[in-house]
């Protein structure tokens, strides 16, 4: 019987491991902590029955993601839950970009910049299926559908700067550059659209849906399947030297690159390992989690009614941020997300008190403490905030590289997404999987298609595994 070892559970450990299972390997994951999970993971943390996502909490890529659908993981328990409406971006004043699952219903809400969103989200909106096979992979190979690919990535190649700059009102440039934010990118750089545009049209098509009791869902999904399919998770289990792996046919790490370099030494192709050791990671996060009666009084009503709402005010003050947390300075109104889960998935509340999941962009390694800049920035737009805090608890940037080895200096994207590091992955290869060992696979969000807990860095390793099994 073929022997698979996955280092590692985050969501793309978990999906390469169901899949090799699935596949007819025996498989054992090691895990480091004592949960499984890695950006997966949920649970209590202010109140009882208060739930929190301590990473992932919004998941348009996720719910679209051809390798969970095909997994069928309603059958193990993972249900989708949609907010009433997607994202919200407010602007001083009271006024916001806001944005709905439905392409025309936010083309309507943003007045002048109608016919220039539509464009620019309609056909790849209703095309996102058959787009997200050749998105949600390396990007340098032929494509299945390469007048789609152009369609979508002609724009996605601009700067989000220069893309920003085609709408007319404040509202959908901001709108727009809050969702290219997530790259944690200086908003001028090339390619600096892509991840936005692929986050954008992805929710368009299936909505930024969160997960009924918490993303831990996804992870006790795919933890029930591996069972069914005999696999074993070893927790506790922290693999620091290629002594430690046990031998097997294929080996999988669902890992940051500089970690792999250090398991495997010099079993490693010299120009391999320099390549992961000298991999980029960008900015980090500070998380703050708190349990808010009534929740946050926004002025801009939409916002009470939206799961995720980007703070950071108008678009030269987002790209202004993400530009000096890359230059490593905290600046003074940083760029933060805020996650209110429980619009759509009431369980997760106590009564009336509510679990608002929030972070900031903060320079690589940030050492200090951002709460103080993160109450501020909501209180900004949504006065009387503060006298609604009844509990909180804090992940700093360092506190993030403890919580999860693959979070170096805190950066969640597991990687520098510059144009290099997103087209290629950590090395410059047409086999971004391959380690340069037979046998031996990289499998994290370090490799395309990237961050999110959609799994699909996982199933494109175990392709590239599958394909050697049979050669064997
Ligand atoms: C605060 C935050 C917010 C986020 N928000 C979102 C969001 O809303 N939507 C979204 O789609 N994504 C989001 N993400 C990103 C998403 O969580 C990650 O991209 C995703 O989890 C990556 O999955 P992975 O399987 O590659 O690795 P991870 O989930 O990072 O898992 C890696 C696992 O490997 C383990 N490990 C590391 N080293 C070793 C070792 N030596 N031996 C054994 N095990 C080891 C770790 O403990 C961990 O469990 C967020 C992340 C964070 C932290």
């Amino acid at each position: 019987m073929t022997s698979a070892v996955v280092v590692g559970s985050g969501p793309n450990g978990l999906v390469a491991a169901v899949l090799l299972a699935r596949a007819g390997a025996r498989v054992t994951v090691f895990e480091a902590e004592d949960q499984i999970g890695g950006g997966t993971r949920s649970g209590a943390a202010i109140l009882p029955g208060l739930v929190h996502d301590h990473c992932s909490a919004v998941h348009p890529m996720a719910v679209g993601s051809p390798v969970l659908h095909e997994l069928d993981l309603g059958r193990y328990g993972l249900r989708w839950r949609l907010p009433e409406i997607d994202c919200v971006h407010p602007l001083d004043g009271g006024t916001a970009g806001v944005l709905y699952r439905s392409v025309a219903r936010t083309s309507a809400g943003l007045g002048q910049d109608a016919a220039r969103w539509s464009r620019l989200f309609d056909r790849p909106a209703a095309s996102y299926d058959r787009l997200a096979e050749d998105v949600l992979g390396p990007l340098l190979r032929f494509p299945r559908h390469p007048l789609l690919l152009a369609r979508f990535g002609l724009p996605a190649l601009v700067p989000a700067s220069v893309l920003a700059r085609a709408f007319a009102t404040e509202e959908a440039r901001a709108l727009f550059g809050g969702v290219a934010a997530h790259a944690f990118l200086p908003l001028h750089l090339p390619l600096s659209a892509s991840i936005g545009l692929g986050i954008l049209t992805a929710g368009h098509r299936h909505g930024w849906a969160v997960a009924a009791g918490g993303s831990r869902s996804i992870t006790d999904a795919l933890a029930a399947l591996l069972a069914e399919l005999g696999g074993r998770i070893e927790t506790g289990a922290r693999i620091r030297s290629a002594a430690e792996l046990p031998p097997a046919d294929v080996t999988m790490f669902d890992l940051a690159p500089g970690a792999v370099a250090e398991i495997l030494g010099d079993r490693l192709p010299a120009p391999i390992a320099r390549a992961y050791r000298r991999f980029r990671h960008g900015p980090g996060a500070f998380k703050v989690d708190f349990a808010v009666q009534d929740g946050v009084p926004w002025t801009a009503e939409p916002a009470r009614r939206a799961g995720t709402v980007h703070v950071g005010g108008t678009f030269a003050e987002v790209a202004a941020a993400e530009r000096a947390v890359n230059a490593g300075r905290l600046p003074e109104r940083p760029f933060v997300l805020v996650g209110q889960q429980y619009l759509a998935d009431p369980g997760r509340s106590a009564g009336n008190v509510h679990p608002v999941w929030t972070y900031a962009h903060v320079p690589a390694g940030y050492p200090g403490d951002v709460t103080e800049a993160i109450i501020a920035q909501i209180e900004r737009f949504a006065p009387g905030f503060r006298e609604r805090i009844i509990g909180r608890t804090v992940r700093s940037a360092r506190g993030f590289a403890a919580y999860n080895a693959n979070y170096v200096g805190g950066n969640i994207l597991t990687g520098a997404k510059n144009a290099q590091q997103l087209v290629f992955g950590p090395r410059a290869t047409l086999r971004p999987y391959d380690v340069g060992v037979p046998g031996y696979y990289l499998c994290s969000a370090a490799t395309p298609p990237g961050p999110g807990a959609h799994g699909m860095c996982g199933a494109r390793a175990v392709a590239a595994a599958l394909t050697y099994l049979d050669r064997q």
